[in-house]
């Protein structure tokens, strides 16, 4: 019942906001059959796994990196957004809103369920770069490689890096100002599926301006559920769709 009365009233003043900035994480698409990593039990407890999606170990050792890289992000092809995905979409298409998504994962798949605004803060799986010589080719390529035994190299000698940001990597500053910008003029922020954890996504919501409401929505507490106006402990996708019933 106090839910019902909480969901009802962040709902109010998600339909009188214009300009509705989210942030989303790996939680927003595990309903998409993707796991995240600090879920209990996550890949993340596994320390050779978190070890290995570094810039160390991809410079020290890339047969490693991309062993790992390629049990864990390459098998991503034929996944499909599900409905928290969709209700972001709806937002902006269906209701009118300026939306605009900054979000950690790199599925691509606010994209493909045609949310238009999105910063991926950390970066992609569509291509990978020379780190040496700025040469870029499509993961196809890298899948094809990594298929045949081999690891991705350019003429140059260098490996190929795959566009994605690693612990120890700088976000791309260009994307990471566009989001910062787009938290700081929101007045309604949907913090999604994050644990907010990862250092500095964690800090966009900071940005927000006093008269912005902020709402989190994750299936455990976080670190800023107390700077909330208003915190739901659920399903992404449910909830999400439940907000959209109720704008
Ligand atoms: P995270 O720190 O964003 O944590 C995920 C959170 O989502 C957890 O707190 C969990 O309780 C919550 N959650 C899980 N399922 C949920 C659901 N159905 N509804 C609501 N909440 C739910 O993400 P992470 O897993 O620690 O990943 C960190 C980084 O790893 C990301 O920033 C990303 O770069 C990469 N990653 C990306 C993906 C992806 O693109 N889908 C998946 C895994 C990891």
């Amino acid at each position: 019942m106090k839910e019902k009365l909480q969901l009802q009233k962040c709902a109010e003043k998600l339909a009188a906001a214009k300009k509705v900035a989210v942030l989303t994480g790996a939680g927003i698409s595990t309903e998409s059959g993707i796991p995240d990593f600090r879920s209990p039990g996550g890949l993340w407890e596994k320390a050779e796994v978190r070890n290995a999606i570094t810039r160390d170990c991809f410079y020290g050792k890339p047969d490693v990196f991309y062993h790992h890289f390629n049990q864990l992000f390459l098998p991503w092809d034929d996944v499909h957004p599900n409905q928290g995905h969709q209700a972001l979409a709806d937002l902006e298409h269906k209701h009118g809103k300026w939306v605009g998504i900054a979000t950690q994962n790199i599925d691509g798949l606010h994209q493909k369920a045609g949310s238009t605004q999105v910063a991926e803060l950390h970066g992609h799986l569509h291509t990978a770069t020379c780190p040496r010589c700025q040469n870029m080719i499509p993961m196809e390529a890298v899948k094809a490689n990594l298929k045949e035994g081999e690891l991705p190299k350019c003429d140059c000698g260098q490996f190929y890096k795959p566009d994605v940001v690693l612990f120890g990597d700088m976000l791309p500053q260009d994307i990471w100002h566009k989001a910062m910008v787009w938290m700081g003029q929101a007045d309604f922020i949907f913090c999604v599926g994050t644990s907010l954890t990862v250092t500095p996504a964690n800090t966009l919501i900071l940005r927000r301006h006093s008269e912005c409401t902020l709402c989190i929505i994750n299936k455990e507490p976080t670190q800023f559920d107390h700077a909330a106006d208003f915190v739901f402990h659920g399903s992404a996708g449910e909830m999400l769709t439940s907000f959209l019933d109720s704008v």
